[in-house]
């Protein structure tokens, strides 16, 4: 189409029609093949976000005295989300954009708190090295610094390493629950021991994990072990409705021990001709849509739809871990969430990344060492054969010799 605003309108058929084909070439999530961005649960979750966003759509969450019904049910959803990570009484929490907004809300609360009370000079967060880039980015934007710290054999945080690493500067610890990179879950016990004792702030990002690791706890033989508020080190965390609670894009939820420290999250200010206006997020204007879409999609599975679908997550993973091994591949540690990644000693596991994607799979590739991963969704327990035949067939191609690695570069996109 054109690249300046058209004269004249076009009509919303032309306009479908131009959409749908412009996407064609976009990854075919709804064959199963992203392993990452996408979540599919099943057509029928779909609509129902869709329609709950579309009945909320310029509704706007910056106004919660114009719009009750949003708050009512950003508090309904947070009050899901805290049961369900086991949060103890007083803890509270708000519904943001997403993971990155979470975990930067959580880094402000845990840095202004620290100012607040006293903490001077430059200040820094403690985490292993599998840590999501959010935690650089806020530390970035808020002026602290990161350590990341290697993790075990078992691809989990050390903890001992990362006791080591504490410094007088230090303000806050960070376990994942699970970890993007490795699927792994950090013994957040142990974390939750070291913040206690040091006094530190710790965050548990439970991004992946938030909304899918309650529901394997019910379903797997082998459940995650506890990551959430049931250790008391824990201060903040993050858990992403837009991933396995299946909801629209643009929602996660930011949890607190105390009210207390979220208060530290919050702007509120007046020296501006309107008065006071008061933000508990970073943004300004918040999506009604996506706050709707997440509500009605929560009330729409229950704990039943999401036991079931994570019935579904366990059945692909099992495929897939035979899979695997069948191939004489190899899992990093112990998967025990909804995420599996795998290497392969005998061979460049990343040129068969590449084999993959050219059949249009989008798998994320990992470093340190060299892997594949594959974030599992509902969805997947259809199209796990065909992803492992195209496995099977990149594997063969690099042990004869017809494929070689092109790009040296791993990069997340
Ligand atoms: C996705 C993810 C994030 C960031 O979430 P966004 O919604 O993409 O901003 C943070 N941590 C982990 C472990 C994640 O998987």
């Amino acid at each position: 189409m054109t690249t300046v605003l058209p004269q004249k309108g076009t009509a919303w058929p032309a306009l479908e029609a131009h959409m749908k084909d412009s996407a064609k070439h976009d990854v075919q999530w709804r064959d199963g093949k992203a392993s990452v961005y996408v979540f599919h649960s099943g057509d029928e979750v779909m609509q129902v976000a869709h329609d709950a966003y579309g009945l909320f759509i310029a509704e706007n969450g910056l106004g919660p005295a114009a719009f009750p019904s949003l708050k009512r049910m950003e508090s309904e959803v947070v009050s899901i989300a805290l049961a369900l990570q086991n949060a103890p009484e007083g803890a509270v929490g708000s519904i943001t954009a997403g993971g990155s907004e979470s975990i930067l809300l959580a880094i402000k609360a845990c840095r202004d708190q620290a100012r607040a009370h006293g903490a001077q000079g430059e200040l820094d967060i403690v985490a292993p090295y599998s840590v999501h880039p959010a935690f650089d980015k806020g530390a970035h934007l808020m002026g602290l610094n990161v350590i990341r710290v290697p993790v075990g054999e078992d691809f989990c945080a050390d903890t001992q390493a990362m006791a080591d690493a504490i410094t007088p500067q230090t303000i806050m610890l960070v376990g994942s629950a699970p970890c993007f990179p490795y699927g792994v879950i950090d013994p957040i016990g142990a974390l939750s021991d070291i913040a206690l004792e040091r006094r530190l702030w710790l965050h548990v990002d439970a991004c992946v994990g938030g909304y899918i690791n309650p529901f394997l706890a019910q379903v797997s033989s082998r459940p995650p072990p506890t990551y959430d508020f049931a250790h008391l080190g824990v201060s903040s965390m993050s858990l992403d409705l837009h991933k396995y609670g299946y909801a629209a894009k643009g929602a996660s939820t930011v949890l607190y021990r105390e009210k207390s420290q979220r208060n530290y999250q919050i702007f509120d200010f007046d020296d501006w001709p309107c008065g006071q206006m008061f933000t508990p997020t970073f943004a300004g204007t918040r999506p009604g849509g996506a706050i709707a879409a997440a509500w009605a999609v929560l009330h729409y599975l229950g704990n039943e739809g999401y036991c079931e679908r994570a019935g579904k997550i366990n059945a692909a993973k099992t495929e897939l871990i035979d899979g695997i091994g069948a191939l004489g591949l190899h899992v990093f540690g112990d998967p025990r969430s909804s995420i599996v990644a795998f290497g392969w000693n005998d061979g460049d596991i990343l040129a068969v990344g590449e084999g993959l994607y050219e059949d249009g799979w989008f798998s994320s590739r990992v470093k340190n060492p060299d892997g594949i991963q594959v974030m599992i969704s509902p969805e997947h327990h259809k199209s796990m054969s065909k992803y492992l035949i195209s496995l099977e067939k990149s594997v063969n191609e690099v042990k004869s010799g017809k494929r070689i690695r092109q790009v040296d570069k791993v990069s997340y996109s």
